[in-house]
């Protein structure tokens, strides 16, 4: 999970925690409500001591929570909600002090606390609980009358082994997250190794380009995605010419720097719908998948023109010429006889005195002969 989604989950829980102390306001009128028809008090001192006062102290403080929710950001939204619900529990005990068993309530901070699994958030509402304790024990006369000090220190041993409860609560989240960050970074790492993997089985180490079986496979999924759509496709099958006498006469490193760098004049020229292969040794094809015939071939004899003017530092700044065989394929000629009809393309290149492109056959090749 990252840093943002957890800020947002960090909002919406503080958003959720703020409607449930709204709730808890709304509660206390109803039972309130609820006790008017059964007091025996009178009648407006019932509804001044227990409905009015305490509504509006409670309303006055869930409105400045609201504001401070709104300016405040990050951590400190967190120990607004807690104070708040400390002050909430606070004014609920104190007025309805004869109900003895409602200084529970006080305890609400260190529940909300849990929520956001942080050891300094669980101190901050301990401290709220037991400051609320002890001031509403000396402040209010009811409830050190009805509470003896042994009394006091037994709430107050209770609510410490409750926080304690909670704490170990903090700690076993931590470790789950502890152990879920591991799990996930170690998901990460295999999923880069997959990748990585991946990328070694398809490309071709020298060039980086993709290899002859990923070549094939890719071959295989065009045709048939082009016999559906009735979509052009045209293949190109380039051959550096006397490529031996490279090896020969400049060595195996200046020829594989020669590789390198024809591999990369074509990547440089094609757009990201087309596929470029090392065919093999000396060998390149590109899939044209979105071009008319005509910008396909124009397309190839730039490459060509390019690739016979560029110079190769470890062959004493000579250039290399490539032929290539080019052929568009026509429907329901199969991957095998497209393929073919490139490759002899490619063939009467080279014997028509190599460093030129030849179309296999189609309309194309009269219209440019
Ligand atoms: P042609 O014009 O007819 O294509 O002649 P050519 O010499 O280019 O073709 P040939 O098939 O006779 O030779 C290809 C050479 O390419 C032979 C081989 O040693 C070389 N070769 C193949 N792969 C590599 C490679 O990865 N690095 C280097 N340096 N040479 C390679
Ligand atoms: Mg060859
Ligand atoms: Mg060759």
């Amino acid at each position: 999970m990252d840093y943002e989604s957890i800020e947002y989950n960090r909002y919406r829980w503080n958003r959720m925690l703020l409607n449930g102390f709204w709730c808890i306001l709304i509660i206390t009128i109803l039972l309130e409500g609820m006790y008017l028809t059964i007091t025996k008090e009178p009648f407006l001192a019932f509804i001044t001591n227990y409905m009015l006062e305490p509504t509006i102290l409670q309303l006055s403080l869930l409105l400045i929570a609201e504001t401070a929710f709104r300016v405040l950001k990050g951590k400190y939204q967190d120990y607004i909600i807690i104070l708040t619900s400390a002050l909430l529990a606070f004014i609920i005990v104190y007025i309805h002090n004869s109900i003895n068993y409602l200084l529970l309530a006080l305890f609400l901070p260190v529940m909300v606390s849990v929520f956001y699994f942080h050891p300094k958030k669980l101190i901050f509402a301990l401290c709220n609980t037991m400051i609320s304790l002890y001031v509403m024990y000396w402040t209010n006369d009811w409830m050190n009358e009805d509470i003896t000090l042994v009394g006091l220190s037994t709430i107050t041993v209770m609510f410490l082994s409750f926080s304690l409860i909670a704490w170990g609560i903090l700690r076993r989240g931590r470790e789950l997250m502890i152990y879920l960050k591991s799990y996930y970074e170690s998901n990460q790492q295999l999923l880069v190794k997959t990748v990585w993997m991946d990328k070694l089985t398809k490309t071709d180490a020298l060039t980086d380009l993709y290899n002859h079986m990923t070549f094939h496979e890719y071959f295989e999924e065009l045709i048939k995605q082009h016999e559906d759509n009735d979509l052009p496709l045209q293949l190109a099958i380039f051959d550096i010419d006397n490529f031996k006498k490279v090896n020969d006469l400049f060595g195996h490193r200046a020829g594989d720097a020669v590789l390198q760098r024809v591999s990369e004049l074509i990547r440089s020229k094609v757009s990201a719908h087309d596929f470029v292969a090392r065919y093999g040794g000396e060998e390149f094809a590109i899939l044209f998948t979105e071009k008319a015939k005509l910008e396909a071939f124009n397309l190839v004899e730039q490459i060509r023109l390019e690739v016979s003017q560029a110079p190769h530092e470890l062959q004493q700044g000579r250039p290399v010429t490539v032929s290539v065989g080019f052929a568009e394929y026509e429907s329901g000629e199969g991957k095998e006889h497209f393929f073919n009809r490139a490759d002899q393309a490619l063939y009467k290149a080279k014997n028509m005195g190599k460093n030129q492109t030849v179309i296999a056959s189609g309309t194309l090749e009269s219209q440019l002969a």
